[in-house]
């Protein structure tokens, strides 16, 4: 496999072996060792193409980056052997934000910092799903950096006990997300300036001043806000606690990710809050969006007390499996099929980077959400290789049963990597 230069049609650098099997079987690799074929890629992009090594009549494959996913297109999939990958598939991703090698879209969720006065806004953009649609864009901005920070990934590979967790480095994570230069309010203004990780009165009392002073360097078209997280163990419509149980006002009732979840079930929550002067340049909290967490410690985030429910359900099964490594993501943003249709399953888990499972949390039994669920089947299927779901509101019943399906689908695919060692000694012997 080498390069060849798009206009004097010269051939340039050869890819390894090594380099040619990521590319043909990116989801066996790590993203570690993914990094520099990639970084190799984004240089060659603008003046190469890839050559495939089948032999094929047309062979090119276009080097293409979208949403900082890279990914190879191939000019025409009949220009392939039929063999090939590409004969089958037009397009070959290598990475991607999360673990997941597939395409992904994003809200606009910065275009609040456009303006401050939308930051209480309903989304105006279609729901994709029935649990989004009340995702304010704060809500929308706390998701962004959630999965920048990849808050929402658990991650167990064998050698690390996955009961210790470590808050601090999670925090870190999320504080590094918001202070990433690349997150601006206007074109000099950045985000990470007018951020706290930490609420206390105090440090409440200090953004008001910084904001009184450096306000004046807003563009006059924007109100200066700050923008705090924190911990909250309880949240009401006008107010939330903190864990230093400290309690803080709210103008705009208090929004989470969907409007029929129960408060007091669904805490403990990470919570974003937007903070603005008042006439007598004092700050005040305007609006806030409280996402529910597994625990104090643990902030994966989840939609629902049914989601963590089951969230903790599923690391128990797999806890059962010590032999096997596993990721666990909850996707805070659609996922789009090949026919560019939307879909979210409410968590996925990677077995040994090979098996794919979805998991839908199935909150309530009315039709409409009944369908909505089978679109997201049908949409799925193209990607994982076993679906499940959990019919919550049934109850433990069905909690037991959930386990059960998922402790039959660890089996099998224990079952199959023996088979396929075996396969591979036999090869070797
Ligand atoms: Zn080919």
């Amino acid at each position: 496999m080498y390069f060849i230069n798009k206009k004097t049609k010269e051939k340039g650098e050869i890819l390894t072996k090594f380099e040619e099997k990521i590319i043909f079987r990116p989801e066996d690799y790590e993203s570690s060792s993914k990094s520099s074929l990639i970084k190799k890629l984004e240089i060659y992009k603008q003046d190469f193409w890839l050559v495939c090594p089948c032999s094929g009549s047309e062979t090119i494959l276009v080097i293409c980056s979208k949403d900082n996913n890279l990914y190879l297109r191939c000019k025409n999939i009949h220009g392939h052997e039929e063999s090939c990958f590409f004969s089958q598939k037009s397009k070959i991703y290598l990475s991607n934000n999360s673990s997941l090698f597939m395409p992904r879209k994003r809200p606009k969720t910065f275009d609040l910092y456009k303006n401050i006065d939308n930051i209480g806004d309903r989304s105006e953009e279609a729901p994709s799903q029935g649990n989004q649609s009340s995702v304010t864009k704060l809500g929308k901005m706390l998701y962004a950096i959630l999965q920048d920070s990849k808050s929402n990934i658990i991650t167990y590979d064998n050698n690390k006990d996955p009961t210790k967790v470590d808050r601090f480095a999670s925090l870190k994570a999320i504080t590094k997300a918001f202070t990433d230069p690349q997150k601006k309010i206007s074109k000099d203004i950045l985000l990470g300036d007018y951020y706290r990780y930490s609420l206390k009165r105090k440090n409440v009392q200090e953004a008001g001043s910084l904001l009184e002073k450096k306000g004046k360097e807003w563009p006059i078209h924007l109100k200066p806000f700050f923008i705090f997280t924190t911990i909250a163990k309880s949240v009401e419509s006008s107010f939330f606690i903190t864990m230093n149980s400290e309690s803080f006002e709210v103008e705009n009732p208090i929004t989470l990710p969907s409007p029929w979840i129960s408060k007091e079930k669904s805490k403990p929550y990470f919570l974003i809050a937007s903070a603005l002067l008042n006439e007598k340049k004092e700050l005040y909290f305007k609006n806030a969006f409280a996402m529910p967490i597994q625990t104090r410690n643990i902030i994966m985030p989840v939609e629902s007390h049914y989601e963590r429910l089951c969230l903790f359900d599923i690391v128990k099964v797999l806890k059962t499996s010590p032999t096997i490594s596993y990721t666990i993501e909850k996707p805070l943003f659609c996922l789009y099929n090949n026919n560019k249709k939307p879909f979210r399953p409410d968590f996925i888990v990677f077995l040994d980077n090979r098996t794919t499972v979805f998991i839908e949390v199935l909150g309530m039994n009315t039709n409409k959400y009944c369908s909505t669920k089978k679109i997201i089947q049908e949409r799925a299927e193209e990607f994982c290789d076993t679906y499940l779901s959990v019919e919550a509101y049934k109850g433990l019943d069905s909690q037991v049963l959930f386990k059960r399906n998922f402790k039959m689908v660890l089996d099998k695919h224990e079952e199959k990597s023996l088979q396929k060692s075996r396969f591979s000694l036999k090869k070797t012997a």
